[in-house]
This record gives structure tokens, sequence and C-alpha cells, in this order.
């Protein structure tokens, strides 16, 4: 039998081995954590989007939605390229064009039902630049 105490200082309770914290204080966390990193958006989210928003206006990547240029000034959404519907570790990757991610191609690349009678017909993202 190998229990671990729970990390968190002061707390004497025992957690399951794989466990991160006890239940107690994972309900805390969780709480505390708010509904953004439910989603996934965690600080370490915002940082990382305003760094890659920042380099996509700077070497004026394209929009891999629309493949036009990002401009500083343009309003860039920093995307989960795997929906966190599907895999709640998925990290984001790649910048978009606020605009674009909410449209006909951003609701594809999320894996939602394109709008009917929708003018995308364009195929999936070609080749993706990402390590
Ligand atoms: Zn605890
Ligand atoms: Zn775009």
């Amino acid at each position: 039998m190998t229990s671990r105490i729970c990390p968190k200082p002061g707390c004497p309770n025992f957690i399951p081995i794989g466990a991160k914290r006890c239940k107690t204080c994972q309900a805390a966390w969780d709480k505390a954590r708010g509904s953004n990193t439910e989603r996934g958006y965690t600080a370490e989210h915002f940082r990382r989007g305003a760094k890659a928003k920042a380099e996509a206006t700077r070497k004026k990547l394209r929009c891999e939605l629309c493949s036009k240029p990002m401009l500083p000034g343009q309003e860039l959404h920093f995307d989960h390229e795997t929906p966190l519907a599907v895999d709640r570790s998925s990290r984001a990757s790649r910048v978009l064009h606020a605009s674009c991610n909410a449209s006909a191609g951003g609701r594809l690349a999320h894996n939602l039902p394109p709008k009917p009678g929708g003018p995308d017909g364009q195929p999936p993202r070609a080749g993706s630049t990402a390590p």
C-alpha cells in the first residue's frame, strides 16, 4: 500500500495514487480556478496567446481560415487546434482572426456543424506549420 499525503500545506488528507490532491482540496482548487480554467483557458493560455498574437502580427502570418495576413489592430483569437470538447488537455496553438474563428470555417475547425448553405467550400487546412 502506498499512499501520499495531500501536497497542500497543512492538509492532513491522504490522496489516492495518481491524484494531485485530496478531494476536498481538488474541489476548492476547481472553484478557485473558475470557469475559464474549466474551459482550458489558463493564465498560461493567455500568456502564450499574447505572445503568439504579437508574433503573428509582427510576421504578418496568414490566418488559416481566410488566408489573409493578420495585422496589428485586428482582433485575433488564439485558438485550440483540437477542440477542448475533444481533448481537454489540448493546448492552443494557432492564431486566427476573431471574426474568422467565429465564422463557418471556424465552426468547421471546431468540428461544429457548418451552417447550411454556407459559402465555405475550402478544404480543411493543408499541412500544419506547427511543430
Ligand atoms: Zn488536501
Ligand atoms: Zn481570417
